[in-house]
């Protein structure tokens, strides 16, 4: 027992320091001095190389060598193998290479933002082409023989393979692409929001809407930030939003979006604070709480019937006459480039064209040099209309500039989760529509949380939401979810 305990010690003050790191980054969007860009590069640069040091330190690796699993509880051994699993991806790649990328992927950003602003893809060409070749070899060191997109996909949802993927994404096409065609050409159409909201207003609402959805501001906070984004585990969840003056959808259902990722890290099991069970399982069931709470929870009839009355509260009359119409105006699907502008049914088509991609790049079959003809090729056939210029097309994501390949299909197994999650939960409560038309989400949030937020990493991805489903997760309750809705808004 003596191994496990100075294991779980030498983790702790890991966690802690990486908690550290992640509040410097938060710092960096939303409060630090511009003047400070530079000297913040080093203060993180010298954080990340103490946490890289402790995370291969050779003792861990005795440690592990030493420590008897078979005395270990249930939750012992779920905590080792998260360590062991952390430790040997860590050792699989070379320091000179991990250095390597980590200068390489820093800097590309700031090429790519001016790529993005110039629309000149051949501008971060070179810089794009370092990426990629680095992430390769990152790769097939990772695999050991096996599958590198499998090996780059495993860091951010363990366990999940290319081929599983595939064919759920390959289930999920047809239908998407039927819904969507019929939705664009029905004879019913939703109207828009047209007019100024003031940004005081929007901020007071997506406060509320933040208490409504359960989020601890004695452990968290709010803040403005040009993305919107989670950071933190345990007793400090911090979230940003952001306004635009046109569009306070945008304001309200990020807030919602980032609470859902808040809420889920405020509601692990806090015996399990600063150890590797004390935060989000995967990207993808990180992903499956941000949705239902901003789509099956913050986008249904019952809950934006709510929402109009507090925005006519604020806002006066902003020409949307009712609820029902209201309810259509908040999920309206509306042609566009960009994915994280997408509504609900074709935002998964924007992560399989990613998807695909990406296999090809890291596979070696698509050059960097060609893929904006690639891309923009692809998006005609998915879309049906041209995109217009890079910043519209393969420039838009920041996740390949700096290196976030097996990231994208998270997004969409994410929404997957969500729809599986939202079936058990209405069998479960029978009675939701009731509280979330007086904005009360708490039945829908305390199911969540006791039956998945509170494990953190006891389980894995597809375990945790299985048991909490009572079924193998599949693509089936999405689809069906999303045509009841569209059918109906849009009288299909
Ligand atoms: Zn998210």
């Amino acid at each position: 027992m003596k191994a496990f305990e100075d294991l779980m010690a030498h983790q702790r003050e890991t966690q802690a320091l990486a908690q550290v790191a992640g509040r410097l980054s938060w710092d960096q969007e939303t409060m630090m001095p511009r003047g400070a860009a530079n000297q913040r590069g080093e203060e993180m640069a010298a954080m990340e190389a103490v946490l890289h040091a402790r995370r291969v330190d050779p003792r861990v690796g005795d440690w592990l060598a030493s420590v008897d699993e078979a005395a270990l509880d249930e939750v012992g051994r779920a905590q080792l193998r998260h360590i062991r699993r952390s430790f040997d991806r860590t050792s699989k790649v070379p320091a000179r290479l991990a250095a390597e990328l980590a200068r390489v992927t820093s800097v590309s950003q700031g090429v790519w933002a001016e790529a993005r602003a110039n629309e000149d893809f051949e501008a971060f060409l070179p810089t794009f082409e370092q990426v990629i070749s680095l992430k390769r070899e990152e790769a097939s060191a990772l695999a050991d023989g096996g599958d590198p997109y499998d090996a780059l996909l495993d860091d951010y949802e363990p366990e999940a393979t290319a081929a599983m993927l595939d064919e759920m994404f390959g289930a999920l096409r047809p239908r998407l692409v039927d819904l969507r065609d019929k939705i664009l050409g029905a004879d019913h159409q939703p109207i828009s929001v047209d007019g100024t909201f003031p940004e005081d207003g929007q901020l007071r609402i997506s406060r509320e809407l933040a208490q409504a959805f359960g989020y601890d501001f004695a452990r968290g906070r709010i803040d403005k930030a040009v993305h919107p984004f989670s950071s933190g585990s345990g007793h400090d969840v911090r979230i940003t939003t952001r306004t635009a003056a046109q569009d306070p959808f945008n304001c309200f259902y990020s807030t919602i979006h980032e609470v859902g990722h808040a809420a889920y890290e405020q509601g692990i099991d806090p015996a399990y604070l600063l150890t590797p069970l004390g935060q989000g399982v995967s990207m993808g069931v990180h992903e499956s709480q941000s949705r239902i709470y901003e789509n099956q929870l913050g986008r249904s009839r019952a809950f934006t019937g709510f929402l109009y009355g507090r925005m006519r509260d604020v806002f006066g009359d902003f020409g949307v006459p009712d609820q029902d119409a209201f309810y259509g105006t908040v999920n309206r699907v509306h042609q566009g480039y960009i994915r994280t502008e997408a509504d609900e049914v074709q935002y998964n088509l924007h992560i399989l064209l990613r998807f695909d991609l990406e296999r090809e790049i890291i596979a070696g079959s698509i050059a960097p040099k060609d893929l904006p003809e690639a891309w923009n090729a692809r998006f005609e056939s998915d879309f049906g209309f041209k995109v217009d210029k890079p910043s519209n097309g393969c420039l838009q994501d920041v996740h390949w500039p700096v290196g976030l390949f097996g990231y994208f299909a998270t997004y969409t197994l994410g929404n997957v989760y969500a729809g599986c999650l939202y079936e058990a939960l209405r069998k479960a409560v029978p009675s939701l529509d009731e509280g979330l038309a007086k904005g009360d989400t708490s039945a829908a949030t305390g199911w969540l949380r006791d039956n998945l937020q509170r494990h953190g990493g006891l389980m894995t991805p597809r375990e945790v939401v299985a048991q909490a489903c009572g079924r193998d997760p599949d693509e089936g309750p999405l689809l069906d979810y999303l045509e009841a809705k569209f059918s109906e808004i849009y009288r299909l």
